[in-house]
């Protein structure tokens, strides 16, 4: 696996600030600071991990994800600045895997990028479709629809099966609550959203050991839900 990753942000400071964090740890990164220049590199450099701003001079993020989802699964972590929601969500839904809200910490930005190689490395494992999904403690049985965690079976619920497949499935990529409404139950309705919160909440009660801290599903406030890769 590589360790190129393209950045896209057209402000010079922010840019400067990836740049210092990158080179110190070791990555390769070029930078791009328009959505055009972007889709070029995206071609050439075949990053392994792309980080971009929304706001560009010459397209809207959110395009330039659809266009990079067209025909290329490259992790993409989003940096938003308007702090909005919705930006992220749109984002989200177009594709992209993760984000960080400006202004973000160096910390922060290094630990979504880790999260991001490790989806990479479990993506090429899932290659062949494996019949059963082992995360952590966590073992799920695709054909024999049954779940166990630390060697024990746990029963649940459909809804909370299905839930937990469709986590899996994505694991490392934050989902929003409109994907998992309409994967889980085919169809999308905000007033949803607590019953989404209550079947998250008894499913975490099955399988997380601290279900207030939970190890294995992320809340994302207002956004969605990660599972976590181990
Ligand atoms: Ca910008």
């Amino acid at each position: 696996m590589n360790n190129r990753i393209l950045v896209v942000e057209d402000d010079v400071a922010i840019a400067n600030l990836i740049k210092m964090t990158l080179t110190m740890q070791n990555y390769d990164y070029e930078i791009a600071s328009d959505g055009k220049t972007a889709l070029q590199r995206v071609l050439s450099m075949q990053p392994a991990v792309i980080i971009l701003d929304l706001g560009l001079p010459d397209m809207d993020g959110i395009d330039v994800i659809h266009k990079v989802r067209s025909w290329s699964q490259t992790p993409i972590i989003v940096v938003s600045a308007r702090g909005e929601d919705t930006d992220k969500i749109n984002a989200l839904d177009a594709g992209a895997d993760d984000y960080v809200t400006k202004p973000f910490s160096v910390d922060e930005l290094l630990a979504r990028i880790r999260v991001a190689f490790r989806r990479i490395s479990s993506d090429r494992n899932l290659e062949k479709e494996q019949p059963v999904f082992e995360n952590g403690d966590l073992r799920i049985d695709y054909l024999a629809n049954t779940v166990f965690v630390r060697g024990q079976e746990i029963h649940l619920t459909p809804i909370e099966y299905k839930l937990l497949v469709v986590l899996s499935k994505h694991v490392g990529k934050v989902l929003t609550h409109n994907f998992l409404l309409k994967e889980v139950w085919e169809q999308v309705s905000q007033s949803d959203v607590p019953s989404l919160r209550v079947f998250m909440a008894t499913l975490r009660k099955k399988i997380e050991v601290s279900p207030a801290d939970p190890k294995y599903i992320q809340t994302h406030v207002r956004v969605g839900y990660r599972m976590l890769r181990y």
